[in-house]
């Protein structure tokens, strides 16, 4: 069996889409475009390019739709004052591929109003808008263009003045005009909504599956009732998911590179999106933290919390290994998984060991019990390695005991201690060869031999857009007899262009 991408569609595997030529065509119009210094010179002094980042605004009325050639074709997700649609251009544009369009409403994080064109806020959200329009990496989010609307409105506002009467005041009414809201876009590829939280539960739901193709492991309960996926069409999620951490590895790593010097400050499962061609893409690079004010509790901040390295949570002093104790964090969740455990389990015994309200666990806080938890993740493989008699379960135990002690040592409480991004990839690249899996990662497999990844030109890329781990599954000569399209219903996703090919 094997896989391959339905033709025909409209989405690409990130590597193919950082070739497209729709990418670079993206160039605003220039109607209605603001013509006003005070909102012009932050944009020009962060380094954003006018024609992929544009300013306007209008009188009197609220934002309700994006401006064209974006158009709403759904919501993908929500949290604080951020909210990710799916937009597509209407017909008659060029640009045919949907797009994930984040859009923030813009507050001080102080007053709770729109901060204004010369805030400290938007300046440092330009400069993050800036740094992901220059980040171009197969396992990366893909910054199309960004924009800016706020709505001025006039107010009649009350004020006194000194009467020539004296020792009187008047009163007397002048019109003001005050920015009323204020929002910032970022359209980016690819437009997912199935993010790795969602994924390594349904990993456990398809190893509830008694049909189950490959590495499922048995008796998994924790987390099912999160999950109503029919777990006929997640089966080949948990293989995926072995090959997970070298991808994340290099993305991470291509941040930390000098040459790009990013830190991402914010890994957590929800900021890795699962394309449609089941692919792991790093997003969300903390723009709305500049317009959130983190006191709500309901917000994303306490959340956020729960992956935070140590040195955050402590004020002091960090480097870039302080995005290696989160990812170490996810990677400690996406072996449990792997060793047939919720992710929540991590949380639960981990916890027990610290005094913790339930909902505000941090993984900072209870390191003390981490060498113990990974001793018991141990126990819970040779139980099973003692009772499974499948091949390739046993290939996938034994090759995700081999990593813990590297994860363990990504979520040291020294920083200084943790390996740099870059040491990650061979550690975990095993893991793509567990039988059952899907296999190496090409474009990860090009960086880990010539050091960079190079998208493919237009003429070698696959007219049907092919997914990137497919390598050594020649799916291109199979008959279409033998070709059967899963539905994978990702709950909140749709359907994944995943067509699997008997024989
Ligand atoms: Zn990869």
């Amino acid at each position: 069996m094997s896989f391959e991408s339905e033709p025909s569609s409209s989405l690409l595997p990130v590597s193919d889409y950082l070739t497209d030529p729709e990418l670079e065509g993206f160039v605003w119009d220039r109607e209605g475009e603001e013509t006003s210094e005070a909102w012009l010179a932050p944009v020009r002094e962060a380094g954003l390019d006018h024609r992929k980042h544009k300013v306007f605004h209008h009188a009197n009325k609220e934002y309700t739709t994006p401006p064209l050639p974006f158009r709403h074709d759904g919501e993908l997700g929500q949290s604080g004052s951020t909210i990710v649609y799916r937009v597509r251009a209407p017909k008659g544009y060029n640009y045919r591929r949907p797009l994930a369009l984040k859009v923030i409403v813009c507050k001080d994080v102080v007053s709770s109003r729109p901060p204004g064109p010369n805030s400290e806020a938007r300046r440092l959200a330009l400069q993050e808008v800036q740094n992901m329009a220059a980040i171009r990496h197969p396992h990366i989010v893909v910054y199309v263009a960004s924009y800016e609307e706020y709505c001025l409105q006039t107010r009649k506002v009350e004020t006194t003045r000194r009467s020539p009467r004296p020792g009187r005041r008047e009163v007397f009414h002048v019109n003001q005009q005050v920015i009323n809201k204020h929002i910032l876009g970022i359209a980016m590829y690819p437009p997912a909504q199935c993010n790795l939280q969602t994924f390594m539960l349904e990993c456990l739901a398809s190893s509830r599956n008694p049909s189950q193709k490959s590495n499922g492991s048995q008796g998994l309960s924790q987390g099912l009732s999160q999950v109503e996926e029919d777990p006929e069409h997640a089966w080949w999620k948990l293989p995926f998911l072995h090959t997970y951490f070298g991808c994340l590895a290099q993305a991470v790593a291509y941040l930390h590179r000098s040459s790009v010097r990013i830190r991402h400050k914010d890994i957590k499962p929800e900021n890795v999106v699962i394309d449609d061609f089941g692919m792991p893409v790093l997003t969300d690079f903390g723009l709305s933290t500049h317009f959130e004010t983190g006191h709500h509790s309901d917000g994303p901040t306490a959340k956020t919390l729960k992956y935070a390295d140590p040195e955050a949570m402590q004020g002091i002093r960090r480097d870039e290994r302080s995005d290696i104790f989160s990812l170490g964090c996810v990677y400690l969740e996406m072996a449990t998984v792997i060793i047939g455990r919720s992710p929540s389990f991590a949380e639960a015994r981990l916890s027990a060991a610290v005094d913790q309200p339930a909902g505000l666990f941090k993984y900072s806080e209870a390191l003390d019990g981490l060498d113990g938890y990974i001793a018991e993740l141990v126990r819970i493989v040779e139980d099973e390695l003692a009772r499974t008699t499948d091949a390739s379960r046993q290939a996938s135990l034994r090759a995700i005991v081999v990593v813990l002690p590297t994860i363990g040592k990504m979520m040291h409480p020294d920083f200084t201690r943790r390996p740099y991004a870059q040491e990650l990839y061979p550690l975990f690249r095993h893991l793509s060869e567990v039988p059952g899996t899907p296999g190496l990662c090409p474009t990860c497999e090009e960086e880990r031999q010539t050091g960079r990844f190079t998208p493919k030109s237009g003429s070698q890329r696959s007219g049907r857009g092919s997914p990137t781990m497919t390598t050594g599954i020649a799916a291109a000569g199979a008959s279409v007899s033998k070709r059967r399209t899963w539905h994978i219903a990702c709950r909140s996703w749709g359907t994944a262009r995943i067509v699997v090919v008997a024989g």
